[in-house]
């Protein structure tokens, strides 16, 4: 995957033996922290001092990843983030193209003369750092970690706990194989990854069987109470106040997935999750086909993503994010017919 030249920096990189940060973005996901762990796991191996710094918590459900003891929290620790930054050789940035991702992070970033390697599958990255491998087809940074990996030091390389941490960044962005993976290749990828006898089933259970009872009552009162379906434009939506959050004790991590369940009513094409926060709306958006979420994200809602999955933004209140995603799909109205 990797051209000779982005090869051989990251072989010096690893020869120069200077600290390495990786940093992901912020609401750390299964790809942002899948990928940075299994590339921290990967470094370690050369004895590089190696931390990973995520802006702000970790959902709990990823917590038991390998190699998570290395994650610190800028949100938590920032002074000593700010030291790591500050010493740092080199940096990483997995899984995001703007440094508007890492929140207050970028000043730091920005301050740091680390080399700064880019290792996204987003569409149209900023350009500001040293090196950007960018791969927009990928349903996933564990796949671009895995085949750096490989690259770089050969495929005995991948451990079975950086397989683990690997197999759990591309189940998770690809909601478990069916969005964003329809090349071949990553079938050979994830087969490598089980070929190094990581129990697929255990992690499984681990990520989507082990949320809290709460979680499923507040789901099954979106599914029944907070579903609004806009057929005239096969779109559904869900929303959440902050009382209602309250209500079912939500935790960090709690709402993944939800902007995916209204996929099961028939036709629809479009459908978006608002959760409301204290100065903002957060909103994630989804698409089947052809109609780009990451376009309507970055148009309408300070945001951006992929084609089928993108969320953003909203300095306003919740209803008023709710009218203006109603008034914005009128435009689309033949598009989504
Ligand atoms: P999610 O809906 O799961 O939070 O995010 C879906 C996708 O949209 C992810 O690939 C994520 O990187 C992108 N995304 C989510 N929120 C934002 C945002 O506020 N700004 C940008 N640029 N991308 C976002
Ligand atoms: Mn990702």
């Amino acid at each position: 995957m990797l051209n000779k030249q982005s090869i051989i920096k990251i072989r010096k990189i690893i020869e120069k033996r200077g600290p390495v940060v990786v940093i992901s973005h912020v609401n750390p996901d299964g790809d942002a922290l899948g990928s940075g762990l299994a590339l921290a796991l990967f470094l370690k191996k050369f004895d590089l001092p190696v931390s990973v710094i995520m802006p702000n918590n970790v959902p709990e459900f990823l917590s038991w990843l390998p190699g998570f003891e290395m994650v610190l929290t800028y949100k938590k620790k920032k002074k000593q983030c700010k030291a790591l930054l500050a010493e740092a050789k080199t940096i990483f940035l997995l899984d995001f193209n703007d440094p508007e991702r890492i929140g207050d992070m970028k000043d730091e970033l920005k301050a740091s003369d680390a080399f700064v390697i880019m290792i996204d599958h987003h569409q149209n990255p900023v350009q500001f750092t040293d090196l950007l491998i960018s791969e927009d087809w990928r349903g996933s940074v564990g796949e671009m970690i895995h085949l750096l990996i490989k690259d770089v030091a050969g495929a005995d390389s991948v451990d079975k706990d950086i397989a683990t941490c690997l197999y759990v960044a591309i189940m998770t962005d690809t909601g478990n194989f069916r969005y964003a993976s329809s090349y071949p290749e990553i079938f050979n990828i994830v087969g490598e990854l089980v070929g190094t006898g990581i129990d697929k089933d255990q992690i499984y259970t681990n990520i989507y069987d082990s949320y809290s009872e709460n979680r499923m009552k507040m789901m099954g009162y979106c599914m029944s109470e907070k579903l609004v379906v806009l057929r005239e434009y096969n779109t559904a939506y869900i929303s959440l106040k902050q009382e209602e959050l309250d209500r079912f004790d939500h935790q960090i991590g709690d709402t993944e997935g939800f902007v995916n369940i209204p996929f099961s009513i028939k036709g629809i094409k479009v459908s978006a999750l608002f959760i409301e926060k204290k100065k903002h709306v957060k909103i994630s958006l989804r698409s089947k086909g052809a109609f780009s979420v990451d376009k309507l994200a970055s148009q309408s809602f300070n945001g951006g993503g992929h084609h089928n999955a993108a969320g953003g933004e909203m300095p306003l209140s919740l209803e008023e994010t709710i009218i203006k995603f109603e008034s914005v799909l009128a435009a689309y109205k033949d598009e989504l017919r």
